[in-house]
């Protein structure tokens, strides 16, 4: 969908990657398509899906959440996926990739773990050698993800240069890879990265919409809803969402943005407001920057949603206006997800709190189809629930 041969979506995309890394991403962009396209990895794929992961996850219509806001409410629940998020769609794509690329070393960076343990649990599936970058200062706030990685069999190698966070773990797990560039696969965890990571994670990840659509199907007779509703760290599970839908205009895309403490108080995630274009993570894309360029630190409640960029396909589609973005704070995200945690019994990853509240900022008719995409399960949030309090 949208991009063309040289990675671009509209003004957005592309790959700006040191030189020396130039041969491992020429490998991958030449033959990520031939591989995806092939039938034994689309078997594979499928099959892993539905035994491992746990697919097709339902679409679940959400009777008391439907009455609070007068239209008709599903959540599609990614929460349900194993490891609790639909982060693992994309990583068991990539492993299966490098399967057939023969790599059979994997590296990943991660800031909050999430994607960490999403990577360690396909190596231990696979039985390949699995390294995580993580920063020292995430390695310490995230002790429990740490602990999961370590118990799957992978190695939590921490990034001590710089201010020890998410980019510096980056910088790690690039020179790793330029080092060990003929046995090692790098696995991004989201819709950034140079080309091809963008279009190849948004196209493991659109198994999301495919389901959406035939369940809709069989839901009401066709497969179009009025409203799709997704929060936006990266942009993965937006783009998941979207993928099927991007080319239906009558169908109404909404992507939910971190605001932090708000857009005005220096503590946010809001991108597309806050944001100018500058490359980050090896493509063209909107980030939060100084006038100089230098990229501010974000601001999130959730970590999943604490990144100052977006992907590159997500800049476009804000650009030309495909996807309308909203944000949501601290505060809302925190209660709509006590609130679905009391109306539906499911509580919420705050990521996907965010993609609730708007339900709050938008205007239904009584029969439009509002399809929320819930990302993942709040247990892994269950500290932060509880230090918010409120409930
Ligand atoms: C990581 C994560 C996100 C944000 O990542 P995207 O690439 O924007 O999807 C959202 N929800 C959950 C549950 C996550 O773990």
């Amino acid at each position: 969908m949208l991009v063309d041969e040289r990675g671009y979506y509209g003004q957005f995309g592309g790959a700006f990657i040191p030189e020396m890394l130039f041969p491992n991403v020429e490998e991958l962009r030449t033959s990520y398509l031939s591989v995806m396209e092939s039938e034994s990895f689309k078997k594979e794929f499928d099959l892993l899906l539905k035994t491992f992961v746990g697919r097709p996850t339902p679409l679940y219509f959400a009777s008391r959440l439907s009455d609070k806001y007068n239209a008709k409410v599903y959540l599609k629940r990614e929460d349900l996926c194993h490891t609790g998020a639909h982060k693992v769609n994309n990583t068991v794509g990539q492993i299966i990739l490098a399967k057939h690329l023969g790599k059979n070393k994997i590296i990943a960076e991660t800031g909050a773990g999430q994607h960490g343990v999403a990577t360690a649990t396909v190596c231990a599936l696979m039985g390949m050698e699995c390294i995580v970058y993580m920063g020292q200062v995430d390695i310490e706030r995230q002790k429990p993800n740490v602990e999961r990685m370590r118990i799957l069999g992978a190695t939590v190698v921490p990034a001590m240069s710089g201010s020890m966070t998410l980019k510096d773990a980056t910088n790690e797990a690039m020179r790793h890879w330029i080092s060990n560039p003929t046995d090692t696969h790098y696995i991004i965890g989201s819709v950034v990265g140079p080309h091809p990571y963008p279009d190849m994670v948004a196209r493991f990840q659109s198994v999301i919409s495919k389901e959406i659509r035939s369940q809709l199907i069989e839901e009401q007779g066709n497969p179009y809803p009025d409203y799709v509703i997704a929060c936006v760290g990266g942009g993965s599970n937006a783009a998941g969402a979207y993928y099927h839908f991007v080319e239906e205009e009558h169908v109404n895309l909404i992507a939910v943005e971190a605001a932090g403490k708000g857009v005005d108080t220096g503590e946010s995630a809001a991108t597309t407001v806050l944001g100018k274009p500058g490359v980050l993570h090896g493509s063209k894309t909107l980030l939060m920057q100084t006038a100089d360029g230098q990229v501010i630190e974000p601001y999130s409640i959730s970590a999943g949603l604490d990144y100052p960029g977006i992907g590159p396909m997500h800049a476009h589609l804000f650009d030309i206006g495909r996807v309308r973005f909203l944000n949501a704070t601290d505060d809302e995200a925190m209660n709509a997800g006590i609130a679905l945690s009391r109306l539906e019994g499911i509580i919420p990853a705050i990521e996907s709190a965010h993609a609730i509240a708007a339900l709050d900022k938008l205007a239904f008719d009584s029969d439009d189809v509002v399809v929320i995409n819930l990302s993942g399960r709040g247990d892994k949030d269950l500290d932060t629930y509880i230090r918010y309090g409120n409930y």
